[in-house]
């Protein structure tokens, strides 16, 4: 999935994340908690052998996840049950490995038979747990709570630790994660959703194999009525059976009297009817206004990660891998798409077709389905055997070519580079109209935002570049997700990071022209300094809740994840050495389930490196702790000194932990810096170590081209050196490493490693910059640094700041031209520039801007605004009264939506204070705006000084719809807490942040991005505190 803002490239790296280490609010156990819990029920008879008994609340980390209830883990079982069930979705490489990692993991479900011996432990374990319940039971009135039996209590006798289903009887299983004694082999839905009425019923048809004797069935579901349930074990019978539900993990179970034994089969039938989701998640519904003005409606899926429960009924963990025949019901006027081929239509006496689309040739997991009924039409290609379609509303149909051209090409390109060809037969990419992530990857049916596919023919090449780089995203999903898919959501950059790292490599290799390197070293900036803050995770990182699961979607798994492949790809040796050892991974694991540890196995079998580099050695250091190293050097006569540290931006000055990586410390000197054979490399694992350069060198630059995930401190000595031999000439050093010092420059001043003036002095050089890596990133800084003293209401540096802008990046900012301009590098530089210079009220800028809008108003849409260059236009348009009602009207009529967003952004840019409630409530709603586009426009209102305040009390107010509509912890809700909150840096407002999320309670207190947001508003402080005086003074005198 892609669920970033695909127009706001440079923004979307700056979205939060963390871990709740120091966690500030109590939290809430897994399990239930009999102390609080006291209804009565009775022992839930028949442990089988992935049963789980209460655990008092201190120790519930061990009860949580599923994989303390693996009780069998013997690898020669877990294999003879795959043969005989002729399943394949096991994984079994890791059970045959141990673990080598001192940090927890969970264990992916694994569908295996116990063992004899397992046998023997569970019957003992159970004559225990047996004996001591009935000692128990037999205490008289007494509750068991977390400090064991303590006071009498008559109302609630013994309980086991099970919870209530909705009909009061005990529901069978008490754990977040599924038992894995059954596991799903095939569905088979029928749909029948009602547009008219956004309503939906449906029946699924499920078989499944037993792996172990059991007494139950527990799946998913949430939210559906299920009317009926019949259940037939092999060729036997089909029998009602009733259907327990509970609501708070949306589960269901069946209970036998008899158990079910392992090695049969069995089918379950369950009819059941629900609403049509209004939410963006799960069988939702969806409208839009076609170009004639009239409402149309369309009903499309979302279940990454947890929704497909919310469409049928199903196993809906990504290692339950099964087949899919789905059949949709629809009006004759409407089409209906899903992940297979379509099989046969069949009209039905009431005048409704059936379509039945193909089983699916691959065991897919359930995130993947995917149907949609729309009014929409296709333009198709065939491809190396695979007829590739881009779908749009029919009035969009000529901006779909791009797409589709790009679709091809990248599909060609992947079939090629993993050397496994995409298996399906038909591949569609689909622009839904009200669509809230970028896209996904959902297996021969890739659902988009109309923005992430839609190419206007006079588009810009940046334009193109925001297409093409999603549509390769998704691409690679269907190899790494699709075809090989992460156990369990903790290994989530398993399918993101991957993803990530090949719509970069991907677009290099297809799309030279693209120019996507700036944007690929920018978001690994944007990942640094996030990963750099105390609430950061471990890329592979524990997740046991559903907001835990919302929250991996981050830039942790996405870009980190990416950077760190990145890493590894640039320290192998040969340029092939990396694209091998993927190519085995996916070999090795095709349509199987995997773990962070299998990807690196891989890599080390290939035989990549002569010298047996132990890939897995080096890469768990990156995988399994969160941050990265700060490497400082230093030199004495030829000795060079390189140590490393955790690079933790900690707000409270505390000493914490040190961490150690395995970092491929790579550098060049003054001798040799530009080609890639100048680079150098010192592998340092331990806290310090030394190699050898001559005394004659004059400077060295570390982290070439900034393809290492971590941060250098070169010293007073190191930095002046650099910085005088950029001064004297730019081109001594790439644009990469350029951009990356001063990158880091900024992070060490954050860290407050070096002074602002040490920041300035390297920024002497930038007046001689023109390149557009090292400008945008130090434009970045610098604008950040505005926005906080500009909210801290420091109007008198402001002015200052902005005057340095203006003499660092004046001629530069006055050289721009505003006609067309097709090269990808200098539009990406001028509108950077533009924008910032606009934004600081620079007269020729405005001047140029009224002008390009005047024309494109007078010219009734006919004259267009080049595409880089739109959002400075609209940005300043929407500062006159008489503009931003224009562009009000004019946002209502554009087909367009790359331009369409543009002039939101331009809307929401306005500082009248009225304007920007009225668009907070407009999006809201989700009518003249859609909801899809509220956090754009919060993280847009609150760059102003009008609107964030605003911003801020808006979502106190209204929380409970954000949440209503976009998850706890999902990336919206990051989104939208990282915007209202970030540029806070008092202690009033630190409390009133506080104060707010921990009152939350269940609805959002625990999330991670609110972590982040606290730690956020502490180092503003100190940074204002510590920098402010120095500032004042340093400005004064620039
Ligand atoms: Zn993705």
């Amino acid at each position: 999935m892609d669920p970033f803002d695909s127009n706001s490239q440079t923004d979307r790296a700056n979205l939060p994340r963390n871990m709740i280490e120091n966690s500030m609010f109590e939290e809430e156990p897994d399990v239930v908690d009999l102390a609080k819990e006291p209804t009565a029920f009775p022992t839930f008879p028949g442990l089988d052998p992935d049963e789980t008994t209460y655990e008092p609340r201190s120790s519930r980390l061990l009860v949580r996840g599923l994989g303390e209830n693996d009780m069998d883990e013997d690898e020669e079982d877990t294999e003879s049950s795959a043969r005989l069930l002729g399943m394949s979705f096991m994984n079994r490489s890791s059970a045959q490995r141990p673990s080598s990692s001192p940090y927890a993991r969970h264990s992916p479900p694994r569908c295996s038979r116990p063992s004899t011996r397992t046998m023997v432990v569970c019957v003992l374990f159970l004559v225990i747990v047996a004996s001591m319940t009935m000692v128990l039971y037999f205490l008289p009135g007494c509750t068991f709570t977390k400090s064991g039996c303590s006071k009498p209590n008559k109302t609630a006798p013994l309980e086991p630790g099970y919870p209530v289903s909705t009909n009061g009887e005990p529901f069978p299983w008490a754990q977040y994660r599924l038992p894995r004694s059954i596991c799903p082999l095939s569905y088979d839905l029928d749909l029948n959703p009602d547009l008219d009425d956004m309503t939906f019923t449906g029946r699924a048809v499920i078989g499944m194999s037993v792996l172990h004797n059991t007494k139950r069935i527990v799946l998913h579901s949430d939210n559906l009525n299920i009317s009926k349930a019949t259940f037939k074990l092999g060729n036997g019978e089909a029998n009602d059976v009733t259907v327990l539900e509970y609501k708070p993990r949306k589960q269901i179970a069946i209970k036998f009297s008899d158990e079910l034994k392992a090695g049969l089969f069995c089918v379950l039938t369950l009819d059941y009817s629900a609403s049509l989701s209004h939410t963006y998640s799960g069988f939702y519904n969806s409208s839009y206004m076609d170009k004639n003005g009239r409402k149309r409606v369309l009903a499309a899926t979302q279940f990454e990660p947890l929704s497909a429960r919310k469409a049928f009924p199903c196993f809906d963990e990504p290692a339950f891998k099964a087949t899919f025949l789905i059949k949709i019901t629809r009006k004759q006027n409407y089409t209906a798409l899903s992940n297979m081929p379509l099989a046969k239509v069949t009209q039905l006496p009431d005048g409704l077709m059936r379509d039945e689309f193909e089983k699916t040739s691959v065991n897919m997991s359930t995130y993947l389905a995917a149907f949609i009924v729309a009014n929409v039409t296709p333009i198709s290609k065939n491809v190396s055997g695979t007829l590739v379609s881009v779908y749009s509303v029919p009035e969009k149909k000529e901006h779909t070519d791009y797409a589709l051209d790009a679709a091809s090409k990248l599909l060609e390109f992947y079939n090629g580079f993993f050397q496994i060809n995409y298996p399906l037969k038909k591949l569609d990419l689909i622009a839904i109209p009200d669509f809230l992530a970028g896209a996904m990857e959902n297996w021969g049916l890739i659902t988009f935002r109309e923005t992430s596919l839609l190419v206007d023919k006079l588009s810009s090449p940046l334009e193109k570049q925001v297409v093409a780089s999603v549509v390769a995203h998704e691409l690679a999903h269907q190899w790494f997700g699709n075809l090989v898919t992460m156990s369990w959501w903790n290994d989530l950059w398993l399918n993101e990071g991957f993803a990530t790292y090949m719509q970069y490599t991907s677009l290099q290799a297809v799309f030279p022209q693209l120019d996507i390197g700036n944007l690929f070293l920018a978001v690994r900036f944007r990942a640094l300094d996030k990963d750099a803050l105390n609430s950061s995770h471990a890329v592979s990182a524990e997740v046991n809740t559903p907001e835990q699961v919302e929250e991996m979607f981050d830039s942790v798994s996405y870009e980190k994840g990416a950077s760190i492949l990145l890493m590894l790809e640039a320290f192998l040796p040969g340029d092939q050495q990396f694209r091998k050892g993927i190519i085995q991974y996916l070999r090795e694991f095709t349509g199987l389930n995997t773990n962070t540890d299998d990807l690196w196995n891989s890599l080390t079998q290939v035989g990549v490196s002569p010298q047996h580099l132990n890939v897995s050695e080096m890469m768990t250091s990156w995988t399994s702790q969160k941050g990265f190293p700060l490497v400082t050097v230093s030199r004495k006569g030829d000795q060079v000194t390189v140590t490393q540290e955790h690079f933790l931006l900690a707000s409270d000055n505390t000493a914490h932990a040190s961490s150690l990586w395995n970092i491929p410390v790579t550098y060049v000197n003054n001798s040799c810096s530009l080609a890639p054979e100048c680079k150098q490399v010192f592998t340092l694992k331990t806290e310090s170590g030394s190699f050898k350069q001559p005394e004659s060198v004059k400077w060295l630059k570390l982290n070439y081209k900034n393809t290492g995930f971590y941060i250098v401190h070169y010293g007073d000595e190191g930095w002046d050196a650099i910085g005088q031999a950029l001064s004297s000439n730019v081109s001594v050093l790439t644009q990469e490493d350029r951009a990356s010092l001063v990158h880091n420059i900024f992070a060490l001043s954050r860290l407050g490693r070096v002074s602002f003036g040490r920041v300035l002095n390297l920024l002497d050089y930038i007046s001689k910059e023109s390149e557009t890596s090292p400008v945008t990133e130090a434009l970045f800084q610098l604008n950040n640094i505005l926005q906080l003293l500009d909210k801290r209401q420091e109007q008198h540096l402001v002015a200052r700041v902005k005057k340095y802008i203006f003499r660092q990046f004046g001629s530069l900012m006055s050289e721009q031209t505003w006609e067309e301009e097709e090269n990808v590098s200098k539009q990406e530089l001028r509108s950077a520039l533009l924008e910032t210079a606009c934004s600081l009220n620079e007269a020729s800028c405005i001047q140029h801007a009224k002008a390009l809008f005047k024309q494109y108003v007078e010219s009734n849409g006919t004259s267009r605004i080049p595409g880089d260059l739109q959002q400075t236009v609209f940005n300043v348009a929407a500062q006159s009264d008489e503009d931003w009602v224009t562009m009000l009207t004019a946002y209502g009529q554009v087909t367009y939506n790359a331009e369409k967003r543009k002039m939101l952004r331009g809307l929401a840019s306005t500082q009248d204070a009225r304007r920007v409630v009225t668009l907070l409530q407009y999006s809201l709603k989700g009518e003249i705006i859609q909801s899809q586009e509220l956090p754009l426009v919060i993280n847009t209102v609150c760059k102003g000084f009008v609107g964030y305040l605003f911003a801020w009390d808006f979502i106190q107010e209204h929380w409970d719809s954000l949440i209503d509509k976009f998850a706890v912890g999902s990336f919206p809700i990051q989104a939208i807490v990282k915007s209202t909150t970030s540029q806070f840096s008092t202690q009033a407002h630190l409390d009133q942040v506080q104060r707010f999320f921990s009152g939350l309670k269940e609805r959002g207190s625990q999330m991670r991005s609110v972590q982040e947001a606290l730690e956020t508003i502490r180092l503003n402080q100190r940074w204002m505190n510590e920098n402010l005086p120095a500032l004042r003074k340093l400005l004064e005198y620039s």
